[in-house]
């Protein structure tokens, strides 16, 4: 079954009688195969899959896409059937809202911060990205009310956060991480990729190279050879950040660490691209 829920009083309903378990995947639209891939585990988890499409403006910075975030919803339900048409006795909700009040109601003042991860890496650049985030999401959980919610490592940084978020307000839901899909290039799939035209595309998979020459680096010999191998990269003014993190705590990654994450943004004119890469020794 596919229905299409755009306001609060559906789930309300729906909650009332419903006893299956539920699964959630938010989403900007634009769908690719990376957002698709959160479907299918989720239908695969769970009897109720309920994916949403909503551009959060409080996640955008003033300067940022929030006019122009490509916006493509007859061909996201499209890719959103085909993949239910799978799972012949599972059902999806895609959610939609109708409005901004539907997420934010008159006196909605339950903004969330998480103040410990905000600031640093793509928060250094994005100040108020990740609190708008984390509200949406804290909304969007009270709306659906998921068993289990899913999330890509494409945006890593989001996925620890919303961990986060989920032990600060001890919410009900298990947070399920997934893999980054990529184009064959190599370049992580992403709807900013839509700005891009094929050259770029094609100077865009610099960053994954990089990251994987940096992992190699780092795999094979030393915590130091890989942050020289850094500092070497920086030169290329078009990284905005390059870095070794500790894939679990976030911080700063030390030589003695075991578990990395390896965070890139690679910029193309307005377009800030994203990737990373874990590491475990
Ligand atoms: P967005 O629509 O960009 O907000 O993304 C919605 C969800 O899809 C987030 O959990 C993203 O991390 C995830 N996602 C986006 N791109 C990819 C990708 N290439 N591989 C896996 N997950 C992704």
């Amino acid at each position: 079954m596919f229905e299409i829920y755009n306001t609060n009083q559906h789930f309300i309903d729906f909650h009332n009688s419903n006893k299956k378990s539920i699964g959630f995947v938010p989403t900007m639209g634009n769908l690719h195969q990376g957002h698709i891939s959160l479907l299918e585990k989720s239908l695969q988890e769970n009897e109720v899959s309920i994916l949403s499409i909503y551009v959060n403006p409080t996640q955008f910075a003033k300067n940022e896409d929030l006019s122009s975030y490509p916006r493509t919803l007859e061909e996201d339900l499209d890719k959103i059937k085909k993949m239910q048409e799978r799972f012949p006795n599972k059902n999806v909700i895609v959610f939609i809202p109708e409005n901004e009040t539907t997420i934010y109601p008159l006196g909605f003042n339950d903004f969330v911060t998480i103040p410990e991860l905000n600031q640093v890496s793509e928060g250094e650049i994005r100040p108020t990205h990740f609190d708008g985030v984390a509200t949406v999401v804290k909304r969007l959980f009270a709306i659906t009310k998921p068993n289990k919610a899913y999330f890509g490592k494409k945006d890593y940084q989001q996925l620890v956060i919303i961990k986060k978020l989920v032990e600060k307000e001890n919410l009900n839901v298990e947070i399920i991480g997934m893999p980054i899909i990529r184009e064959p290039s190599g370049l992580a799939m992403s709807s900013r990729n839509n700005y891009l035209s094929l050259i770029e595309k094609e100077e865009a998979t610099i960053l994954s190279k990089t990251l994987n020459t940096i992992a190699a680096e780092l795999q094979n010999n030393s915590f130091e050879s890989a942050i020289d191998l850094i500092n070497t990269n920086l030169k290329n003014k078009k990284f905005n950040y390059l870095e070794i993190r500790n894939s679990e705590s976030f911080e700063l990654a030390k030589a003695y660490d075991s578990n990395f994450v390896l965070l890139g943004n690679y910029q193309i004119q307005q377009t800030r691209l994203l990737d990373n890469i874990e590491v475990n020794k």
